[in-house]
């Protein structure tokens, strides 16, 4: 016989973690996460540089906690660490290097979760996970010859390039101040001014670039790369180009819909999915939440307030 849980959370990022938390907190007994890293919180792992600043309040979203996980601001070090001791504090079963490939709601009600090497049973299922497993990529082709200094997040610089970060946001801003101490950086918006960075980003932005050490390309968007002997060569729709060691996008990400289809999640005409004020799918007992459930942004105090949502939800309908 399968062993059916309480409750079984996809996603080891903010939300699926505070989740669990909560669900043990308030009585469930078999309570299961499954993350497809070979560790949990991929998005805080891959994509915040060493020793980034967390902050709590974030883009200046509510940072009024409802739940009872709760978060300070820190470092990604920090961040990392508490987030292990409420797994490891509260004992939560956990299951590493396994990626979701479907959900099914069964005749009897219970679902059935599959990864590529087991099957689970669960009474409730929560999605939380995120964006970041799929970062958005510009329109126009990346010729496959330039993959390996066409990046995503910082994994792969080094020092004494030439680099230029493409984005308005708050991640393209911190990895343009990160950069510019040991790298030649240009950071790229296609708008005229900021619109989107939290006081502190743009002040250190604007610092760097009064002090020459960060060159500010605003206003103008890529219309294509072509690989330069093995640069990438960035042609602006001003007409002008430049060419750069390495480029870097930080544009944020989009939701999975394939994998929310697959579920049988019901979607709006922006492909996001529908819940309701519960977050509770159009399937009764798949609930969503996190980046991945919000039309824009997201925030690690938002995550943790929908994992509190959905627990009371489930405990309210008594489906435990
Ligand atoms: C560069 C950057 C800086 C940021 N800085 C801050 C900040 O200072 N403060 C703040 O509050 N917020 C910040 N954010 C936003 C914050 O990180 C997100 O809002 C938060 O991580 C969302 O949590 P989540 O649990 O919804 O998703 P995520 O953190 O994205 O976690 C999702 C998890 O699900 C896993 N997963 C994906 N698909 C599957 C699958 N099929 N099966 C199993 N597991 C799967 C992923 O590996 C990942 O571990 C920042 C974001 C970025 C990108």
């Amino acid at each position: 016989m399968r062993c059916v849980y309480d409750i079984v959370v996809i996603g080891g990022g903010p939300c699926g973690i505070a989740t669990v938390v909560e669900a043990k907190a308030n009585g469930f007994k078999n309570v299961l996460l499954l993350e497809k890293g070979d560790n949990h919180s991929q998005t805080i792992r891959k994509f915040y540089k060493d020793n980034k600043r967390v902050d709590k309040s974030y883009k200046g979203q509510d940072s009024t906690i409802h739940g009872i996980v709760g978060f300070d601001d820190g470092t990604k070090e920090s961040t990392l660490d508490y987030f292990d001791e409420l797994l490891d504090n509260n004992e939560i079963d956990t299951a590493f290097n396994s990626e979701v490939e479907s959900v099914k709601k069964e005749d009897s009600g219970i679902f059935h979760i599959t990864t590529s090497t087991a099957g689970y049973g669960a009474k409730n299922v929560v999605i939380s996970i995120g964006k970041m497993g799929r970062p958005n990529k510009p329109s126009y082709k990346i010729p496959p010859s330039l993959n390996s200094v066409v990046n995503f997040n910082l994994d792969s610089c080094s020092s004494n390039e030439k680099i230029i970060v493409v984005g308005g946001g708050n991640s393209a801003a911190e990895y343009a101040v990160d950069l510019s101490e040991r790298n030649d950086v240009t950071l790229n918006y296609r708008k005229d001014k900021f619109t989107r960075l939290n006081d502190i980003n743009e002040a250190a932005v604007m610092a760097l670039f009064n002090a020459n050490k960060l060159n500010l390309k605003l206003g103008v968007d890529i219309e294509g790369l072509e690989n330069e002997s093995g640069k990438v060569k960035v042609i602006f729709t001003d007409g002008t180009s430049e060419i750069f060691d390495r480029i870097i996008y930080a544009i944020g990400g989009s939701t999975p819909v394939d994998f929310l289809q697959k579920c049988g999640v019901k979607l709006d005409a922006d492909k996001d999915p529908i819940v309701d004020d519960d977050y509770e799918s159009s399937v009764k007992g798949l609930y969503i939440g996190g980046d991945i459930v919000l039309k824009h942004g997201g925030s690690i105090v938002l995550a943790l307030n929908h994992a509190h949502k959905v627990i009371q939800s489930i405990k309210d309908k008594g489906n435990i």
